[in-house]
């Protein structure tokens, strides 16, 4: 187990920087999650902690060690990808010993690790099969068990669950989560899929563009989201976004299409600079309730809106409301089946500790 330091890494290909001046500390036996949409260059700096990539700026270090230019052989590291990577003319046991017998390890305790690799993994009784005598998801098990074989210090994940269906999906997720907090292995696991950032990592960093956004623990993410970006790519449904403008008179105000919202006095300190500005309003669906049909638990504070139902998502356990509020269309989730009329007139509650207000032009979160 190591602690991963990335230090102002910046990686160029020709004129195209992929990833820009980034700064990150993965803890000892930390499962930290890199996130961020198609293209935002998590792959490229999973590949550059791995040593398939070399940062053109920066350094990187496993502990005390420089490894910035090591080869991949000589870091100590395991990669499980997207396509499982098993050799399809070896057997399981030879999948699961080949980097054992690369490190040159004696034929017993060969056995002995693949045994206890493919206990972990619960595959003990497919050892004498072929892949392509495995389900998708057992192939994935497969490359898991080859990767903590050898007992890396770093254990690296690019998207592993991205091509198994929905369900096993769900299933590996949980899996891999306890099996890493088990071995205690320092891992980076790349994904595109917030639900599955927000139920393995330890801390969730988000990228866009090349650039690291936020680091921390899921729910201070997802609560306290630091821009724009990172408020609207993690929840779902998503946040909903508002133009308003932050009015004075006997106290401060949000007005916007359809609607007035009367914040509360300690909001003022923040928003003073934005007084007669215009900003954006982001409320989460479930931090909302319609009033009468459902409330808001361990809210203390609350504002209200006038909607009219537009449109009904029933999803079984939960109810999408999306109601008309002036020019805006708002989304509100409600737990259990409400079946509100279209056209109802309704009164929206808002949690007003979870709202959040974002500067128009930086994007950046102001509360
Ligand atoms: P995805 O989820 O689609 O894999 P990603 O966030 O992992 O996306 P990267 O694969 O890191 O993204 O790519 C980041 C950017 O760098 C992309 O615009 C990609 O086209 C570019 N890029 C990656 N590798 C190279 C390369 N070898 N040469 C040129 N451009 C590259």
């Amino acid at each position: 187990m190591v602690e991963v330091k990335l230090e102002n890494i910046t990686k160029r290909f020709g004129n195209f920087e992929a990833v820009k001046g980034l700064n990150l500390t993965i803890k000892d036996g930390e499962f930290l999650v890199l996130l961020g949409p198609s293209g935002c260059g998590k792959t490229t700096t999973l590949r550059m902690i791995s040593g398939l990539e070399t940062p053109t700026e920066g350094r990187i270090y496993f502990g005390d060690r420089d490894v910035t230019y090591l080869p991949p052989k000589d870091r100590n590291i395991s990669m499980v990808f997207q396509s499982y990577a098993v050799w399809p003319h070896m057997k399981v046991y030879d999948n699961i010993a080949f980097p054992l017998k690369v490190k040159k390890y004696p034929e017993n305790e060969i056995r002995q690790r693949v045994k206890w690799a493919a206990e972990l993994l619960q595959i003990e009784e497919l050892l004498d099969r072929y892949p392509g005598q495995l389900s998708g998801g057992q192939r994935q098990r497969v490359a898991v068990a080859r990767a903590i074989v050898v007992e890396p210090d770093v254990l690296l994940m690019d998207e592993p669950l991205s091509n198994l269906d929905a369900k096993l999906r769900v299933a590996m997720r949980a899996e891999i989560k306890k099996l890493q907090t088990k071995l205690g292995v320092t891992t980076i696991y790349v994904t595109h899929d917030q639900v599955e950032a927000m139920t393995m990592g330890d801390r969730i960093a988000v990228m866009n563009r090349g650039r690291l956004l936020q680091v921390g623990p899921p729910t201070e993410v997802y609560l306290k989201p630091n821009s724009l970006f990172v408020a609207t790519f993690i929840g779902a449904p998503e946040m909903n976004v508002v133009a308003a403008s932050v009015v004075e008179g006997e106290g401060l105000w949000l007005e916007g299409s359809g609607f007035k919202l009367k914040l509360p006095d300690d909001f003022r300190e923040l928003l003073e600079g934005y007084i007669g500005k215009d900003v954006l309003l982001g409320i989460r669906p479930e931090h909302m309730t319609v009033k009468g049909v459902s409330t808001l638990e361990h809210v203390t504070r609350t504002a209200e809106l006038e909607g009219v139902v537009d449109f009904i998502e029933a999803l079984g356990t939960d109810t999408i409301v999306h109601a008309k509020v002036g020019d805006h269309i708002i989304k509100i989730k409600l737990p259990g089946h409400i079946p509100l009329p279209v056209g109802e007139k309704i009164k929206i509650g808002i949690d007003l500790d979870n709202i959040h207000i974002f500067d128009k032009q930086t994007e950046k979160a102001i509360i």
